[in-house]
């Protein structure tokens, strides 16, 4: 079984869904596939806001769910000429949600509040159910929608949602296997959860990623193929430093420490389900899915040069961004790499503002500072140059000319 998931990128419209629905189909042709999708670009966001118009009983919320319903009404005019009754139905349910989130007493308890919101942002993973399922059969593709929440969480701790592999596994077999068994393709959505009180939730922001990955432990599947408009994970973000490169292969540990340190390609926990099946995950673009992407895998294996990552994201203060340079040491079958010295590296860093000394034991050595939010993009090209100079320097010490 492979496990395919799709962000919203690759869901945005009509033309990116069938693109979509493509590699699934082409994929289905050779083995086994289970699909996991994320909602079209943009839809939570505007779900969450939707939601806290409700609840503060302000009536813009009747606009804001016209502008999504025309979003999602667009689709099916695009593909199937009219909305299914499985899409009426749904938009019925979620109009009826809204209704009672302003209906909510003002003095409700700010958690229950929260509660409710996330609760209605899990609509656009169910809303994108049915027209993907509709492109796989277009394309002749046998296919079958799930619209509840497949993950099933450990606890009822909402601050951090504990997915349970074992709870998901004994929800999701029985309803996937006949499907499967028939030859057909199950859609199931992301992002959404069950918790242990049966009550619907979700698994945080951008956690289609980690939905993923537990579905494919409790399937037991043998790939998690992840796509989105890039094809992997890059030593800095290529739309600000053109000269960053696609790394090709990275460890379960230096990717998750890459994600937990502000690269967006990846959820920081999408690795954690992965790592006792040993499940290769494989980053690709729906744009190019032919191309090559990233392999995460267990640990590593072959050749690899050493890599700087460069990632940026803004600081809780929104005026500030939080620039982090991880270490990744090269891969080599005999021998340990070096560990570059980064206490001369640091004083190259001047415009940092904190600067975090790194742990020399540590695995993933980090370089963290803090520059005003404009600075960030220059300092991310400034940071990338001065890492190729060190780099260099590095190499002619270790190889001096022969003379
Ligand atoms: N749609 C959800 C979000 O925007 C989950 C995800 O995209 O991963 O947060
Ligand atoms: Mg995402």
């Amino acid at each position: 079984m492979r496990v395919i998931k799709f962000g919203g990128s690759s869901l945005a419209n009509a033309e990116r869904i069938l693109a979509s629905a493509q590699i699934v189909a082409t994929a289905s042709r050779t083995a086994p596939v289970t699909v996991v999708l994320s909602a079209m670009a943009g839809v939570t966001d505007t779900l969450i806001s939707l939601a806290e118009h409700a609840l503060a009983r302000n009536t813009a919320w009747h606009d804001i769910s016209d502008m999504l319903e025309a979003r999602h009404r667009a689709i099916y005019t695009a593909l199937a000429d009219t909305p299914t009754e499985t899409f009426v139905r749904q938009w019925d349910a979620l109009l009826s949600d809204a209704e009672h989130l302003s209906a909510l007493p003002q003095n409700t308890e700010p958690t229950t509040k929260a509660a409710a919101v996330a609760r209605f942002s899990g609509w656009g993973e169910r809303l994108i159910i049915d027209p993907f399922v509709w492109a796989l059969t277009h394309l002749g593709t046998p296919t079958r929608g799930l619209l509840t929440a497949p993950v099933l969480l450990a606890s009822v701790d909402d601050s951090l949602p504990i997915p349970s592999i074992l709870a998901t596994r004994a929800y999701l077999a029985p309803r996937l296997a006949p499907m499967v068994a028939r030859g057909c393709v199950p859609v199931i959505p992301g992002y959404i959860a069950g918790d242990a009180t049966g009550a619907l939730t979700t698994l945080g922001r951008n956690g289609s990623d980690y939905s993923a990955a537990v579905i494919a432990a409790a399937l037991g599947a043998d790939s998690l193929v992840i796509y989105s408009d890039v094809s992997g994970i890059y030593t800095s973000d290529p739309n600000i430093v053109p000269e960053a490169t696609l790394i090709h292969r990275l460890t379960y540990a230096e990717a998750a420490a890459i994600a937990s340190r502000g690269a967006k390609v990846l959820h920081h926990s999408a690795t954690e389900p992965l790592v006792r099946g040993r499940i290769p995950l494989y980053l690709r673009s729906s744009h190019l899915p032919d191309m090559p992407g990233t392999d995460i895998i267990p640990e590593p294996c072959g050749i690899r040069p050493s890599r700087w990552v460069i990632a940026a994201h803004p600081a809780t203060n929104n005026t500030e961004s939080d620039i982090t340079i991880t270490f990744l040491p090269s891969w080599s079958p005999n021998s340990v790499s070096p560990s570059p010295d980064l206490t001369s590296l640091l004083v190259r860093f001047p415009h940092a503002a904190i600067c975090e000394q790194p742990s020399s034991d540590a695995i993933f050595p980090t370089i963290h500072f803090r520059v005003p939010a404009h600075q960030a993009a220059e300092t991310q090209r400034a940071a990338h140059r001065t890492l190729t100079a060190f780099d260099c320097m590095a190499h002619e010490i270790m190889t001096p000319h022969q003379s």
